[in-house]
């Protein structure tokens, strides 16, 4: 057992729960934008149905308007044929008004209830909009606090991964360079935790089986290997006695 090796792989034992660390930071920051379009998405679709309850008023009032109208024609068109009466000279010109007078009654009976069920459609409209009004208010603020909290957060965590980075970084310094040189090619080129536990004859990383000299070399601290199958740099896993160079946790509190 090498009291050198043992030393380097306490470091690599902080460096890979460091990198834990970051790796959750990272997997949060990646969800945000999604929850962040998700927020917008819902804020859109409140607008929108607000803006159509309010085209829905507008197009009832609209139609009031010109059913009104409809019915003041009506109304112009009856007193004026009403003057005409006067004119008539013959029964058979009196029984033709008559029927035309009928015909508009009729018309402007019809144009009343019409005018009635328009201002009815109106209100429905309106009390809709109102309760849609309060609802609006209400979410848009609520949407507009969780979306702010969200951006929040994506800010905190990127200041997390950096602050973590520089940590790592820091820890990585106390590697032997060539063992610095590994870890950190291996990070880059898994595009993951570099290091891995090896424990009952395999490799924690990948699952896969290590070769046994591979693996007591590595929980007897004789030497440092990858693993064959995942690349990543295996440790022991840590025990009661293998107490890592510094408290990661520790070091980290202030995020
Ligand atoms: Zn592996």
């Amino acid at each position: 057992m090498s009291d050198s090796l043992k030393a380097q792989s306490a470091v690599l034992l902080d460096l890979k729960r460091l990198d834990e660390q970051s790796q959750r930071f990272k997997v949060g920051l990646r969800q945000l934008p999604d929850d962040i379009a998700q927020v917008e998405a819902k804020q859109k679709e409140l607008e929108d149905n607000f803006a159509a309850a309010r085209a829905a008023v507008a197009e009832a009032e609209k139609k009031l308007r010109q059913a009104e109208q409809d019915l003041k024609s009506k109304e112009d068109e009856m007193f004026k044929a009403e003057g005409k009466m006067m004119d008539v000279k013959t029964n058979e010109e009196y029984a033709a008004a008559m029927r035309e007078n009928e015909n508009r009654k009729a018309a402007k009976g019809l144009l009343e209830e019409k005018t009635l069920a328009l201002m009815d459609d109106l209100e429905e409209q309106r009390q809709l909009l109102a309760s849609l009004e309060k609802e609006h208010v209400t979410e848009k603020a609520r949407l507009q606090a969780e979306k702010k909290h969200l951006l929040e957060q994506s800010a905190v965590l990127k200041v997390d991964v950096d602050a973590s980075n520089a940590i790592r970084d820091g820890f990585a310094a106390k590697l032997d360079p060539k063992l610095q040189a590994l870890y950190r090619k291996v990070t880059i080129d898994i595009d993951s935790i570099a290091i891995a536990y090896a424990t009952a004859g395999a490799c924690v990383g990948c699952h896969m089986k290590l070769r046994p000299q591979i693996y007591n070399e590595t929980v007897g601290y004789v030497a440092i290997h990858q693993c064959g199958s995942c690349r990543r740099i295996l440790i022991p896993p840590p025990t009661a006695t293998s107490a890592s160079t510094e408290n990661v946790a520790a070091s980290t509190q202030a995020d």
